[in-house]
């Protein structure tokens, strides 16, 4: 049985006394993994870690937190995250994105949730949605799928894609990952050709184990977000990979069928749209 973490960050700090080790353990425990970039350094050295690990991609991005500088406690409330301003640079990422384990351009996407309270809203939601632009216009002229960031922006999310999708352009989908949406506001990007990914909060949210009861499984992938999001019962502390088992497991048991067919199910899902090689390599 063969798992896919669509969606870590086994690269950031948070690993930084022992990720060699934690990899290793993922990819032992028959999981492989993407690790995601969300600014210029952590998109290069992503790329570099993956390149050393079979069984192992990354994908190249600014996330949207990062474009702005704020202080926050992350979901895991590990420690207050402080990030720094960084504007997309189209060359360095364009760049980045010709290394043969890119696999998809992002994390990028509408945040507007997380909106410091000293910002002027209407110019950050200018630039996220900008960037977000910038992100589709690359994945469009790289054909590389993306893979999206949303919070409390689904519907505006969905219309941008739209607006590409119906130019031709975002040829490969992508992925809207730690899914916390309703089931109407899935299927919006379903039909558009995207796919959905549930991370650990499906073991303990009520709101998105009803989502995840009503997609198929040919529409889902499946993440951890680590070193955030721990699943149930574990939550609070530092997430690894191979934990995508427990949203797995969660979602076998919600849907009413073996965890085999999940594995199987979300395993070809993310090959399918990443372009992974079937064996792994
Ligand atoms: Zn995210
Ligand atoms: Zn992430």
């Amino acid at each position: 049985m063969t798992f896919i973490d669509s969606h870590c960050h086994v690269h950031f700090r948070a690993y930084d006394a022992d990720m060699d080790e934690v990899i290793k353990r993922t990819l032992a425990a028959g999981v492989f993994l993407i690790t995601v970039g969300t600014q210029k350094d952590t998109s290069r050295h992503g790329l570099e870690v993956a390149a050393r690990y079979e069984g192992m991609w990354a994908t190249v991005g600014l996330h949207p937190n990062h474009l702005t500088k704020q202080e926050f406690l992350d979901e895991a409330e590990l420690e207050p995250v402080k990030t720094r301003e960084e504007t997309f640079d189209m060359e360095v990422y364009r760049e980045l994105a010709r290394h043969p384990k890119c696999v998809a351009i992002g994390e990028t996407g509408l945040d507007y949730y997380r909106i410091p309270e000293s910002a002027d809203v209407a110019q950050v939601k200018e630039k996220q949605r900008a960037t977000v632009r910038a992100h589709f216009d690359l994945a469009s002229e790289a054909n590389l799928p993306v893979s999206i960031h949303c919070r409390d922006a689904y519907g505006e999310q969905a219309s941008l894609i739209a607006e590409y999708v119906q130019a031709g352009k975002l040829a490969r989908r992508g992925v809207i990952h730690c899914f916390t949406g309703t089931a109407e506001e899935a299927r919006a990007f379903i039909e558009l050709g995207f796919l959905i990914s549930f991370s650990g909060i499906v073991t303990f949210s009520k709101n998105v184990q009803a989502t995840a009861r009503a997609l198929p499984l040919e529409s889902l992938l499946i993440e951890t977000d680590s070193p955030y999001l721990t699943p149930a019962p574990n939550r609070g502390g530092r997430n690894e990979p191979w934990r995508v088992k427990d949203v797995a497991r969660k979602l076998a048991e919600l849907k009413g069928v073996s965890v085999e067919d999940v594995a199987r199910v979300t395993t070809a899902n993310a090959q399918n749209l990443f372009r992974l090689p079937p064996e792994g390599v």
